[in-house]
């Protein structure tokens, strides 16, 4: 599903975000990215969304060179990525109804498919009673399953999620969690970006980290008692 092939990113100025970055990530897989703030979690998922391009080797996704596409393709390459926000990037003015539409109204669905799949979308996340609610009027659990809502309607293959759980309590995050174990156990493919350690450890999913923009670690964390 995804590739990446001694991948580094230098932002303008000659920082290092990333250093020689390889791994690959199955068809069906979840695993997390984790590491503390600075490592480069954000920029290795914006070199798999196209916001940010390597300085050296390759990013592919189901075998496709990133580096092939051009600038007209990339909208149609972010169509099967799902991107979920910290701060889930709601319109605030707008309905739920209304934000988890957008990308589907982007895409030019209307009608009683586009209530459909927008229905179904909110299901999954188990928001369907606040279909005409505006977003200021749910908890901020709430909010950020309407951000995930937003990022599965088009029942992307692979699902990228930086921070997802930023702003939550543990209670929520774990429920957060829940929800991207549900979208994988259907086959989607799912990247977590989080410096939450301890939930990471115990969710017991194969965990990439990186320090200073290198990979220190493939595999389980290791669950330590907090003191
Ligand atoms: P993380 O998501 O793990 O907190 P980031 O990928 O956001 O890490 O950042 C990694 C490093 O790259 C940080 O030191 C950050 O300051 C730097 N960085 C991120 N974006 C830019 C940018 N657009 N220009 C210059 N430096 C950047
Ligand atoms: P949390 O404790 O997770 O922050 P809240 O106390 O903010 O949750 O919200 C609890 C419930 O009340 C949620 O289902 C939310 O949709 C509802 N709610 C919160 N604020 C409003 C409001 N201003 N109008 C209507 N419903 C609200």
């Amino acid at each position: 599903m995804l590739t990446f092939d001694q991948v580094s990113k230098s932002y303008p100025g000659g920082f290092i975000a990333l250093d020689r970055i390889s791994f690959e990530l199955a068809k069906g897989e979840m695993a997390f990215l984790t590491g503390h703030s600075g490592a480069g979690k954000s920029t290795l998922l914006k070199l798999i969304s196209l916001i940010e391009r390597p300085t050296s080797g390759r990013v592919l996704i189901n075998n496709v060179d990133l580096k092939r596409i051009r600038r007209s393709q990339v909208p149609f390459i972010r169509r099967d990525i799902g991107i979920i926000f910290q701060n889930h990037r709601l319109l605030m003015e707008h309905t739920v109804f209304d934000n988890v539409a957008l990308p589907l109204v982007i895409e030019g669905f209307t009608g009683k498919e586009m209530v459909k799949r927008v229905h179904a979308a909110l299901d999954k996340v188990g928001l369907l009673d606040k279909v005409r609610c505006l977003p200021e009027t749910l908890s901020g659990g709430e909010q950020q399953r309407v951000g995930i809502a937003r990022a599965v309607v088009n029942k992307p293959p692979l699902l990228l999620a930086d921070e997802p759980t930023g702003n939550l309590d543990p209670e929520l995050s774990k429920d957060i969690m829940r929800v991207f174990e549900a979208f994988n156990q259907v086959g989607v493919s799912v990247l977590i970006a989080t410096h939450d350690h301890s939930l990471v450890a115990r969710m017991r999913y194969r965990t990439l980290t990186l320090k200073q923009g290198k990979m220190i670690n493939d595999g389980l964390l290791q669950y330590e008692e907090p003191l």
